[in-house]
Parts: structure tokens; C-alpha cells; sequence
């Protein structure tokens, strides 16, 4: 088992003109371990993407305080990387487009460098194939340039792809859900599912409950301003979802 731990987090953002930094972590206490899906929600602005840049390694968030482990060692001072090779995995928000390289040589590089001795291509390509078919996935989408003209559906799916491919101990999905029709929501989830082992954990981020009704949580977190004020388990989300985080924001005497 694996355990990604995250104590006191504070993360601090660099105003581009004015160079002010401004705190949007506040102290976030998180332990994943590997076999167990959490789920992130809360309203737009509170800092989900922030705390999934900042696991993942992004310089332009700046710890402060507090600490990231993966068993048991910091990897503050780790780059993207080394966290990825040490099994970390981020599905964005907003996946990134790369001209000149096709899909299938950025998965091959992509998995070989989580890896001590790269993979053959014969098990690499049969081990694709079959991860295309979960995904519904023509095997055409891997020869295109990286992201380039993909929908929005196309890009999120091929997240998924990427993650079943590499395999990582622990994946962050930030807003994979976004902008997917029920169809592709729907994929992305059975491939998502089709990872579930006792050697995979999942950090799901989400603004809505409907994905956790294809991916069901261990456990679920809501984070307002900068911090997680209120763990429970799936039948939060179903909360969350008939009374809004105003509901909760009055439970929880929250002036946000
Ligand atoms: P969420 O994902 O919950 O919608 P974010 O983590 O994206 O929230 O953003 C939280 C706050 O931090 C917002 O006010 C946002 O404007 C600010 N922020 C996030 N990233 C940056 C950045 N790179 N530079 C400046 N401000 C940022
Ligand atoms: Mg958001
Ligand atoms: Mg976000």
C-alpha cells in the first residue's frame, strides 16, 4: 500500500502584474491511500486546481507551509517529473496541446519514464489496444498530434487513456467531467473504474455529484476557501447536490 499524505497544506499564488503574493491554500489536511477513491468538491475559486498543481509540482504555486508525502517522504522538493516517475499522475482541467508529437510516441516516452526498463513495444501496443477498446477509442485518435483538434470529449478521454497506460499509483482527475455529453461521462468512468485495484488510489476533483454517481467515493471532501471543511462519505455529494454549498456554508457557520 501506498499513502499520499498531504498536512497543513498553505499555497501561495504571484499576482503576475503586481507581484503580491496571495494565500489560496489555507491548511489542507488530506491521506489517500492507494485502493481508495476521494472526491473533492466545492464552488468555483476555493482552490481544488491549486491543490492538484501543488501535488503535481507546478512551480508557480508556492508551498508555504505545511507538507506533501508520498510514504512518508516530502516531495516538495521534487520536480513534475520526478513526481510522476515516483507515481504520481494529474489529469488537468485543461489538457495541453503539443504540435510535432503524436499521441502514441508522448504515451510511449510517457510510460517508459515511469519505468526502469521501457516497456516493448509489442506489449506496449497490445496493452493500448486494449485500453482503446474500454475507452471506445478508434485507434486512429493515436497517430494525431497531441491533443491538437481534439473535442473537448476527445481530450478528457484521452486523459483516461494516458492514465491506464501509465498506470500510476495515484491519479488526480481535475474536473474530468467538464464539458462531457452523459455518453462520454459515462466512458471516461468505466475507464476510471477499470483501474480499481488495492495499488491505485484516485483523487477525483468535481464541481457536481453527477460523476460520482459513475464513480462511487470512499470518501468525500468539501473544500471552501482554501480549506476542507467537511469529509464524509458518497452520500455527502447527494447532499451537497439537494441543499448547495449555501446549505452547508449555514451548517457550518462559514462566512465565505
Ligand atoms: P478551483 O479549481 O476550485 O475553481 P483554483 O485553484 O483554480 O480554484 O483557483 C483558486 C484561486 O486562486 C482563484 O482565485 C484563482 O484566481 C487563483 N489562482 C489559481 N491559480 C492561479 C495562478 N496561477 N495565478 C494567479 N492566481 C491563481
Ligand atoms: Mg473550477
Ligand atoms: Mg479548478
Amino acid at each position: 500500500m501506498a499513502t499520499l499524505k498531504v498536512t497543513d497544506l498553505h499555497v501561495a499564488v504571484e499576482d503576475e502584474e503586481t507581484k503580491k503574493r496571495q494565500e489560496i491554500l489555507k491548511g489542507v489536511n488530506l491521506v489517500i491511500n492507494t485502493g481508495e477513491t476521494h472526491a473533492i468538491m466545492g464552488p468555483n475559486g476555493t482552490g481544488k486546481s491549486t491543490l492538484s498543481e501543488t501535488i503535481m509540482g507546478n512551480p508557480n504555486y508556492h508551498v508555504t507551509q505545511g507538507d506533501i508525502t508520498l510514504d512518508g517522504e516530502s516531495i516538495l522538493n521534487k520536480k513534475v517529473d520526478e513526481r510522476a516517475r515516483a507515481g504520481l499522475f494529474l489529469a488537468m482541467q485543461y489538457p495541453v496541446e503539443i504540435k510535432g508529437i503524436t499521441n502514441l510516441e508522448f504515451m510511449r516516452t510517457a510510460v517508459n519514464a515511469t519505468r526502469e526498463k521501457p516497456l516493448p513495444i509489442r506489449k506496449f501496443l497490445k496493452k493500448l489496444d486494449e485500453n482503446l477498446k474500454v475507452l471506445n477509442m478508434s485507434d486512429e485518435m493515436t497517430e494525431r498530434y497531441l491533443n491538437e483538434g481534439f473535442s473537448g470529449g476527445e481530450k478528457k478521454r484521452n486523459e483516461i487513456l494516458q492514465l491506464m497506460m501509465i498506470q500510476p499509483k495515484f491519479a488526480i482527475l481535475d474536473e474530468i467531467d467538464s464539458g462531457l455529453d452523459i455518453d462520454a461521462l459515462q466512458v471516461v468512468a468505466k475507464g476510471v473504474n477499470h483501474m480499481e485495484s488495492p495499488d491505485f488510489g484516485t483523487l477525483m476533483i468535481t464541481h457536481y455529484q453527477r460523476l460520482l454517481n459513475y464513480i462511487r467515493p470512499d470518501q468525500v471532501h468539501v473544500m471552501m476557501d482554501g480549506r476542507i471543511v467537511k469529509t464524509g462519505d458518497a452520500s455527502l455529494a447527494e447532499k451537497l447536490e439537494a441543499e448547495g454549498y449555501a446549505g452547508l456554508k449555514d451548517e457550518l457557520g462559514l462566512d465565505v
